[in-house]
């Protein structure tokens, strides 16, 4: 968050230095700029051309001056039908969607119903700027239709801030909780743990029947975990539920974390929709709370959120590199799901199945996944053949290659957005601190995925299987909107659904 704006204008310098420079400026620079809210985030302002044209600069994330890519400002005080052009012209990032026909979001606050609107590509212009070093800028052209005390906002990609989500939060506990007496499962939500600015951490555990299961219940504020009881309160057991590599009866758990990267905002839509599936009435949704237990840590770096950082968190610290040993006093959001996934699946009677950190990705423009390659598999109890050992491997490889994959063919079948093409094997040895990477080490036994919700996916004319099995198709009004993300954790909750019932054939 910014709490401060800065508007520098330098005209009047200009014309003490030109003497030469005899026209007179049309009209002084007028507008008004402000980001002091949440998630807000803008450094300075600079008018040129008599006002015709302004420079914005983005505020670095919070202690790290290398990232700089997510604005959210706003204006007010324009006359009449004023064009105006923005330039943001510090963006750290050279690639970006702007390129692929996105473009930034605006909303009058006078309009609430109209939400925010994606200004039309023929007014955006992304190009290097010789004036500016090479450097690439966004240029938009917009024309205020409101009078002088009209406030417009302007944001890099649909806001999500951390009130949002406990808005949002608080009203799928209420739904859950006192809407339906007759619930056949149980929402909890809890506090995983405060950040170091206070904020909640919150975790929501989706499952059938009733009663507190997991062991972490407040953990963060000091409480000792609280060993869970056995499983069974409701819920029949699902061929794949009975499914185990311990040799016992155990049931599997999905977790899903988000916005570790602050300025992904697509990864909260994502997740909400999740959530709503996974509570809703649909068939698809019984069936998976049926097979499995669904935990959700939803924001996992609300300090970012909350100041209006892309990718770090209060302290400068990019957190999705941090969770291989994350401290307990200073990244506390990773060391309690660290330790809460790996209680988990210490429990008797569960078992972590799938783990997804849900992400946004600023230059690809279908979603996809980043997968551990399966590792490469030691045989030593087979016969001496070296061409028998040769073989069984091939199989091994096979079948976790399978493994990981059956899941992402289900999203490519659902997610119209997805592409199981595009998804990537991924061992970069800078991103051995990200989430799916550490996981993959304390919890070998877990298929962990990046999930990458693109911020703008260029699919006009793709196709898609809905719930029916009937193939839709896509129209580009209908993604890269507040509710098309939202409509891809739903479909994210029906991949889960059919990827259990597949492995209840076997
Ligand atoms: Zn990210």
């Amino acid at each position: 968050m910014t709490r401060r704006y800065v508007v520098q204008d330098d005209s009047a310098l200009t014309r003490r230095k030109g003497k030469s420079r005899e026209r007179e400026p049309k009209c002084e620079p007028n507008l008004l700029f402000f980001s002091d809210y949440e998630s807000g985030n803008l450094l300075r302002v600079k008018p040129l051309n008599d006002g015709i044209e302004y420079e914005i600069s983005l505020r670095p994330d919070t202690l790290a001056d290398q990232y700089r890519n997510w604005f959210y400002f706003s204006c007010l005080g324009s006359k009449p039908n004023q064009r105006v052009v923005f330039s943001v012209v510090n963006f750290s990032k050279q690639r970006s969607l702007y390129r692929d026909k996105m473009t930034p979001l605006v909303r009058s606050r006078s309009k609430p119903h109209l939400g925010w609107t994606r200004l039309p590509p023929r007014n955006c212009f992304y190009y290097k700027s010789s004036r500016h070093g090479g450097q690439y800028l966004l240029s938009f052209v917009f024309t205020f239709d409101g009078g002088e005390n009209e406030v417009y906002d302007f944001a890099y990609s649909f806001p999500y801030p951390y009130t949002k989500l406990q808005k949002y939060l608080d009203g799928l506990q209420r739904a859950c909780c006192c809407g339906k007496p007759d619930q056949s499962f149980t929402l909890e939500r809890s506090l995983l743990c405060r950040t170091n600015q206070m904020r909640r951490v919150d975790l929501v555990e989706i499952r059938t029947g009733g009663g507190s299961r997991h062991p972490l219940v407040h953990l963060g504020s000091g409480a000792k975990p609280a060993r869970s009881k056995r499983i069974g309160a409701g819920g029949s057991k699902s061929a794949a539920a009975a499914r185990s590599s311990k040799g016992r009866q155990e049931r599997p758990v999905v977790a899903v974390t988000g916005r570790v990267h602050p300025g992904e905002t697509p990864a909260s839509f994502v997740i909400q929709g999740l959530l709503d599936f996974c509570t809703s009435d649909q068939e698809d949704a019984k069936h998976l709370r049926q097979c499995a237990d669904i935990v959700v840590v939803p924001m996992l770096n609300p300090d970012g959120v909350f100041l209006g950082n892309y990718r770090t968190d209060s302290t400068g610290v990019d957190l999705n590199r941090r969770w291989d040993c994350p401290s307990k006093e200073m990244e506390p959001s990773l060391y309690w799901t660290k330790e809460l996934l790996r209680k988990i699946d210490g429990e008797d009677g569960r078992r972590l199945d799938i783990f997804i950190d849900v992400h946004a990705h600023s230059t690809c423009k279908r979603s996809f996944m980043f997968c551990n390659p399966p590792k490469s598999l030691e045989i030593s109890a087979l016969g001496s053949e070296p061409e028998m050992r040769e073989r069984e491997r091939d199989y091994k490889t096979m079948d976790a290659l399978r493994k990981v994959l059956i899941f992402l063919e289900f999203l490519d079948m659902y997610m119209l957005e997805f592409s199981l093409q595009t998804c990537r094997w991924d061992i970069d040895s800078h991103k051995v601190g990200s989430a799916r990477r550490a996981l993959e080490k304390t919890l070998p036994e877990t298929l962990c995925y990046t999930f990458e919700a693109s911020f703008f996916h260029d699919i006009a004319g793709f196709s898609q299987a809905d719930a029916s099995g009937q193939h839709e198709q896509a129209t580009q009004g209908a993604v890269n909107t507040e509710k098309g993300y939202i409509r891809m954790g739903e479909q994210l909750g029906r991949a889960l659904s059919h990827y259990y019932r597949s492995l209840e054939r076997f």
